[in-house]
């Protein structure tokens, strides 16, 4: 498979780096963890969607659009790229954004990702959590179609065939990065949501038989239901990649132990995994992402789920962006007081 043979904006800032975690590994005194910085895509503060978007929004440009939609929860980092993307293309977009926590801080419906969103002057339009989002876009899509627009949809976190292949071209750039540097992964670690980033990798592992097995932490469906989207998704992206069958069931593994009361509320280990990679390492993971997926990596540690001496990546998907849209709970009681 040749991914150059699909239509793709080179705007991501790649290779991203690939990092050793030497403080977070001690501390946790079991596998080597390293980090894959996805965070540092560079497209207004980075994160995973932009790998995506280089493929989604080359089809976009390619049909000619006018104007891109997607859709998201309130503090969608996915929605805040593809703002920045159409930005920098000179295409208008439009947002619609699902009250998915019903949050009524101020911070939350106002700042983080939705301050950035109109900066990079798209405008937004909320619905109310539990709608079919992908049926309400198209629903407004078909409103601006009879104005005249060419619109170009996005689905919910750029999951698709094509955006899948962003995390394919993740899968390829991993293993080279490890090969040069001689080092064998034992397995990936990643969030997974709206299944793109985990079936775009698995994808692309099977294609080029790298034998890495991965484990998406998921932050929303239970298990069952997570782990029949990413395969379904990652079947339909090696058809697309030209290797149709390259996936089997059993490549697709998420835990779904890690969400808690459901999609953008954070768990006491939540909070404890952001704040033990921003004091360790200096990094910062998200809320509603990176932190449960880290959430699970650190537990997985304590438990001993992983060889010592074995080594882990963790992809880091990015969302600190979302972090302005948390305040209360990040520097409420758990604060950390100034010395006094
Ligand atoms: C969207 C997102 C994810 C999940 O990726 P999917 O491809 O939707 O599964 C993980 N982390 C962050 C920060 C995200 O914005």
């Amino acid at each position: 498979m040749h991914l150059a043979r699909f239509p793709r904006l080179f705007v991501a800032h790649l290779p991203t780096p690939l990092e050793r975690l030497d403080r977070l590994s001690a501390h946790l005194g079991g596998p080597e963890i390293w980090i894959k910085r996805d965070d540092c895509t560079g497209l207004s503060t980075g994160g995973n969607k932009t790998r995506k978007l280089e493929f989604l929004m080359a089809e976009a440009q390619a049909d000619r659009a006018d104007l891109v939609m997607t859709q998201g929860a309130t503090q969608s980092n996915h929605a805040r790229q593809t703002a920045a993307f159409a930005a920098k293309l000179g295409m208008a977009c439009h947002l619609l954004l699902e009250d998915r926590t019903g949050s009524r801080e101020r911070d939350y419906t106002r700042n983080g990702n939705v301050l950035l969103d109109h900066l990079h002057g798209a405008t937004t339009e909320m619905r109310p959590g539990g709608l079919d989002m992908n049926a309400e876009m198209e629903a407004v899509a078909d409103r601006f179609r009879a104005q005249g627009r060419r619109v170009y949809t996005i689905p919910g976190g750029g999951s698709n065939p094509t955006g899948a292949l962003g995390y394919v071209n993740c899968a390829f750039e991993l293993v080279g990065q490890a090969n040069d540097r001689g080092l064998a992964i034992d397995r990936i670690v990643t969030a997974t949501g709206s299944a793109g980033t985990q079936a775009g990798l698995v994808a692309g592992l099977r294609a080029i038989h790298a034998g890495i097995p991965v484990t998406g932490f998921g932050v929303r469906a239970p298990k069952d239901r997570q782990e029949e989207s990413v395969f379904a998704l990652a079947s339909a992206t090696a058809e697309k990649l030209g290797c149709p069958g390259a996936v089997r069931r059993a490549d697709v593994e998420a835990d779904c132990t890690y969400v808690g009361a459901g999609y953008g509320i954070p768990r006491d280990d939540t909070i404890e995994a952001i704040r033990l990679f921003a004091e360790l390492e200096g990094i910062l993971l998200d809320p509603v992402y990176s932190g449960k997926a880290a959430a699970g990596l650190i537990d997985y540690c304590r438990k001993g789920r992983f060889g010592r001496g074995e080594l882990i990546v963790f992809l880091h998907t990015g969302g600190a962006a979302a972090l302005f849209g948390y305040e209360s709970v990040l520097s409420g009681n758990g604060g950390r007081a100034a010395a006094e």
